[in-house]
């Protein structure tokens, strides 16, 4: 019998909250076929049937998820999230509760920039000058992503900052998974009331869960890949390189291959 992890019922359901919080209006549940290589094709006919968003979380409570093929419910979303602004969609998210970090933090962290910007950066979280502040990006290594933005002839005003999580993890560790699979779609939701032209994902957290693999930063860095359909480069963490001097040239690299391509879109 397979062993089911502590609280993934928990984590489901906060994550279906969230999503319902986003604007989602259904949820398609049905039976669980075997996982395999041939899941896609069994997913595809798997029975189903679509409820209203409210009601599924009622069916999370009275099903076991992880009891058996033909019990655990599969969600997929058939609606996305809609909000008119990112200042809405701030205002309707924060106060969020769904992960311990709402608890633990000083202030929400939302983003900052240019909210028509061509250009968005993407961090891990907020560090402890960000939860003081409530902006992201404004310690010694938002200070130096101020320097690099300069040095390619751009400012923190013409671009949008902003981190997978909004809320500050104690003692910077690194965020949990359950964190930021349950503050992803908050991510999703300004990435899609931007529409950047690229993004440039900062350091080893946000480029891996991002971009979905466990290759090493230093394989990732100066490449494109793609996320949302936006093109995404990826490159060292400010703090990163206040850490490591070595990283700079290579980062350097990757910013005139960021702005090469930028200027080519603009
Ligand atoms: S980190 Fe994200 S999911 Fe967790 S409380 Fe903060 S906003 Fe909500």
């Amino acid at each position: 019998m397979r062993k089911k992890p502590a609280n993934l019922q928990e984590l489901f359901r906060r994550a279906l909250s969230s999503q319902i919080d986003l604007g989602m209006g259904e949820v398609v549940l049905g039976g669980r076929p075997a996982l395999g290589p041939r899941l896609p094709e069994a997913l595809a006919t798997a029975k189903k049937k679509v409820i209203p968003a409210g009601e599924a979380i009622e069916e999370f409570s009275r099903n076991r998820i992880g009891d058996g093929d033909d019990q655990q419910m599969m969600i997929s979303l058939s609606q996305e999230a809609s909000y008119g602004s990112l200042e809405e969609h701030c205002q309707a998210i924060c106060e969020c509760q769904r992960c311990a970090l709402g608890r633990t933090r000083t202030k929400f962290v939302y983003g900052v920039g240019n909210p028509h910007a061509d250009l968005m950066f993407i961090g891990e979280a907020p560090g402890a000058e960000e939860d003081r502040l409530g902006e992201p990006f404004v310690g010694r290594a938002g200070k130096l992503l101020d320097r690099i933005l300069e040095a390619i002839q751009m400012s923190r005003d013409q671009v949008y900052i902003g981190n997978i999580l909004k809320c500050r993890p104690p003692g910077n560790r690194d965020p949990q998974p359950d964190e930021m699979a349950l503050c992803l779609p908050y991510l999703q939701e300004q990435i899609r009331l931007i529409e950047p032209k690229l993004l440039c994902l900062l350091g080893r957290v946000a480029a891996q869960v991002l971009l979905k693999t466990t290759t090493p930063l230093g394989k990732l860095r100066g490449r494109w890949f793609d996320f949302q359909g936006v093109p995404a480069m990826v490159t060292y963490h400010p703090a990163a390189l206040l850490r490591f001097q070595a990283y700079k040239k290579d980062c350097w690299a990757d910013m005139q291959m960021l702005k090469a391509r930028h200027d080519e879109l603009t």
